[in-house]
């Protein structure tokens, strides 16, 4: 019996090992490619010109500058004379802009894409003027500059300087830009419109997204280029006790805001179940296979060690726990506005990120069944499922791996799931290979500024991104 039992262990042993030893980089044959030469102070100086132009978007219009957006518009043929040159320049709405770059064969288009909108400022609490675009020891500051101007200056800076050297691509490239992103406004969807309507499907699609990461996965040494292949569905929720009311001195036994925290504490009591997605597994493999031993082992062995993994995840929290479920964050709440009125319509809003395989149907089925109270409305005011999951295989991913193991040889790519949304979402309907990454190093402090305050980059890293869109337009 013993015996019995310790070949049975042996057997598992052998297993986890062999399978974890068979988990191991794929070789990769990058050919070696001149550093690209640019004029990097013109970048610097036109980086700072853009985000000097407020461009702020607000889903209240009236708290817009038109001219902003009309300013930067006007900008753009002063900095980027090649481009105006040799690309036809199309807007299919009044803040999509498109530059169509022919190439020697006009098949398999790409798409090199980002956005010129920014959110507000809380002005109060930043060091420095958010929108002057002032430089200190090498550091530029100002909103837009991590989200996401650089990669806009990138695209534009990279094709102009190719422009002047005579390059030509061999395929059509699209440089695409909307100043609605961050309302999830019509900008892109514009641009979908113009291309569904002429019938042209791309060969791939690049968006800002993933970026340069370091200190993201345990046992994990060097950076890692993370690549967004698709992108969790985003959605509203809102519950609501309709015609609540009544007096405040003589209260129900339930007022209409004890059934609403009551229906909160529920949601989050009961956490979606997780599921590892297609795209959060390939991120999970691409970082464990240049991982240590032990890391390898639970990763090559998820068959054994998934519920471990699940456990981990919740216990961990944030990205973890983000990767592998759908999340609910609680984000407003409504009562009556004085102390003595009971409520008559009171409501919480909830932003709910959707794990890919669930839809926005399945969230609000899962979320009745949770709450169980028929005296709670639940309704959706905004809501979109997951991106479908891009291919990673092929010339485009063969593409952009070079570019990037170009410009940062001592780092390994890998694809990932995006948490946040983003305008790539729309082009999902245009190609099967809609990548999503923001080409620089960018750190835990630096990614924390992102819609957050003294948002700044280093020089270094927005050169980086022109040296990289140089590179990849290079093999395009
Ligand atoms: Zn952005």
């Amino acid at each position: 019996m013993l015996w019995l039992i310790l070949s049975a262990v042996l057997l598992l042993l052998s297993v986890l090992i062999v399978r974890a030893i068979r988990l191991k980089p794929d070789p990769v044959d990058i050919p070696p490619s001149d550093a690209p030469v640019f004029d990097k102070d013109k970048a610097t100086r036109d980086l700072q010109s853009l985000i000097q132009c407020p461009t702020v978007s607000c889903s209240d219009p009236s708290l817009e500058s038109p001219e902003a957006f009309e300013k930067l518009i006007a900008l753009l043929p002063e900095l980027f004379p090649e481009v105006y040159r040799a690309c036809e320049f199309i807007m299919p709405g009044p803040r999509s802009l498109v530059y169509h770059w022919k190439g020697k064969q006009q098949d398999q288009p790409g798409v090199l894409m980002a956005h010129f909108d920014v959110v507000p400022v809380d002005q109060t609490s930043w060091d420095k003027d958010a929108f002057s675009g002032e430089i200190e020891d090498g550091v530029m500051w100002g909103r837009g500059t991590l989200d996401t101007k650089c990669t806009f200056l990138g695209v534009l800076e990279a094709a102009d300087h190719l422009l002047k050297e005579g390059y030509v691509p061999s395929h059509d490239l699209y440089l695409c830009f909307s100043g609605t992103e961050e309302i999830n406004g019509d900008g892109a969807p514009a641009i979908i419109r113009y291309f569904q309507e002429k019938g042209i499907r791309m060969n791939f699609v690049l968006d800002e997204g993933g970026a340069i990461v370091e200190n993201v996965f345990p046992g994990l040494k060097k950076p890692a280029a993370v690549v967004g292949i698709a992108e969790k569905g985003t959605m509203a929720v809102r519950l609501s006790v309709p015609a609540s009311g009544g007096h405040a001195s003589t209260p129900p036994k339930i007022s209409s805001i004890g059934r609403l925290a009551r229906a909160v504490a529920k949601v989050e009591k009961h956490p979606f179940p997780a599921h590892i997605s297609d795209a959060a597994l390939a991120a999970f493999l691409g970082m464990a296979k240049n991982a240590s031993f032990p890391m390898r082992i639970i990763f090559a062995n998820l068959w054994l060690f998934r519920p471990v993994l699940y456990l981990l995840c919740s216990i961990i929290g944030g990205e973890f726990n983000a990767l592998v479920r759908t999340t609910v964050a609680f984000t407003q709440m409504e009562g009556s506005h004085a102390f003595n009125v009971m409520p008559t319509s009171p409501y919480v809003i909830a932003n709910v990120r959707i794990n890919c395989g669930e839809t926005t149907g399945s969230v609000l089925k899962r979320l009745e069944e949770i709450i169980a109270d028929d005296k709670i409305r639940i309704d959706m005011p905004y809501g979109r499922d997951p991106s479908p999951v891009s291919v990673i295989d092929g010339e485009p991913w063969k593409r952009l791996q070079t570019a990037v193991l170009q410009e940062y040889p001592e780092a390994i790519i890998t694809p990932y799931l995006m948490l946040a949304s983003s305008d790539a979402w729309n082009y999902c309907a245009l190609s099967d290979h809609v990548y999503r990454l923001s080409p620089m190093p960018m750190s835990k402090a630096e990614r924390a500024m992102i819609h957050g305050n003294n948002e700044r980059i280093p020089l270094s890293s927005l050169h980086h991104v022109v040296s990289f869109y140089m590179r990849l337009i290079r093999l395009c």
